[in-house]
């Protein structure tokens, strides 16, 4: 594969926009350019980050459709923002990568690391598999102020792979409306593949699963005090991802935003045994590119 690994090769791959811009074509078209209109695959260069088609004369910016398209910021600029964001083990919050990039205000860096995490999800990713565990947690309700902090606690709902007595695969999370709903039922029928083996707590609805092609195993004893180690995983998971919020993002979690803090852990947890740095930049490029752009507006309207 194909990208830096260290943050000197990143200075060297990467030195101006023209260096990002190539990048970004050969992640978009690993077999060469493509037209997106007439599928031509001849083509002239008319401006840097531009492909025109030789056989119907569409131009193409390599930057259209993604994160990156019509900003105002240096592409390499974006590429400092995504490196920084996936260098470092636990991430960034907008204070550090305010600091980092000497970006003017707290908002341009909290947008751009928004627009990053929505390009975390793959938009075609795989349903977990095997043996998964799925549960509740209770995540947020510490404000760090009165200004759009958490007001409460919000039922995360948590489905991790048990792949070994003590190793864990991929995990998806979710939100829920309150604490054991049906919403519960509808999350593992989106994430979890048929035919998996879903471990759970006794709650009686959640017995709806072995009707809805899954093997269903659980433990009766809702509140039962052992039931961290009934469920292993998700509660290593839990408690995992409270202490990045608190670590990583100081606390600075509005509830509105939740479900993409969800999404940068899972991205990070998915990939953790990747020892690369570079690897989850190359992820994370990769993805932007199959992700629409998202104007700061329609970032606050969620
Ligand atoms: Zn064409």
């Amino acid at each position: 594969m194909d990208y830096p690994r260290t943050y000197q090769e990143f200075r060297d791959w990467f030195p101006d926009d023209a260096a990002c811009v190539e990048y970004l074509a050969r992640l978009r078209w690993p077999d060469g350019f493509i037209c997106p209109a007439c599928g031509g695959d001849r083509c002239w260069r008319t401006a840097a980050a531009l492909w025109m088609c030789a056989d119907c004369g569409r131009k193409t910016s390599v930057t259209a459709g993604t994160i990156f398209h019509r900003s105002h910021t240096p592409i390499s600029t974006w590429f400092a923002a995504a490196w920084v964001v996936t260098s470092q083990k636990t991430g960034v919050s907008a204070v550090g990568l305010q600091r980092v990039l000497g970006f003017g205000s707290y908002e341009t860096a909290w947008a751009w690391l928004h627009k990053l995490r929505r390009a975390m999800v793959r938009p075609d990713r795989d349903q977990l598999a095997g043996v998964v565990e799925l549960d509740e947690a209770f995540i947020g309700g510490q404000s760090a102020g009165r200004k759009g902090g958490a007001t409460g606690k919000v039922p995360v709902i948590i489905a991790v792979e048990r792949v070994g007595p003590r190793k864990l695969g991929r995990v998806r999370f979710g939100i829920d409306d309150a604490p054991g709903t049906h919403r519960m039922l509808e999350f593992a029928a989106a994430t979890i593949a048929a035919g998996s083996s879903i471990h759970t707590d006794g709650a009686r609805f959640l017995r709806g699963l072995a009707t809805m092609g899954y093997q269903h195993s659980y433990v009766t004893g809702y509140n039962a005090p052992d039931i961290g180690q009934v469920l292993p995983g998700v509660h290593l998971v839990a408690s995992l991802l409270k202490r990045w919020i608190a670590g990583t993002l100081q606390h600075q979690v509005s509830l509105a935003h939740l479900p993409y803090y969800l999404d940068e852990y899972a991205f990070r947890f998915n990939r953790r045994t990747s020892t690369a740095p570079g690897m989850l930049f190359y992820r994370l490029l990769q993805q932007a590119l199959a992700t629409d752009p998202h104007p700061l507006a329609t970032l606050i309207a969620k």
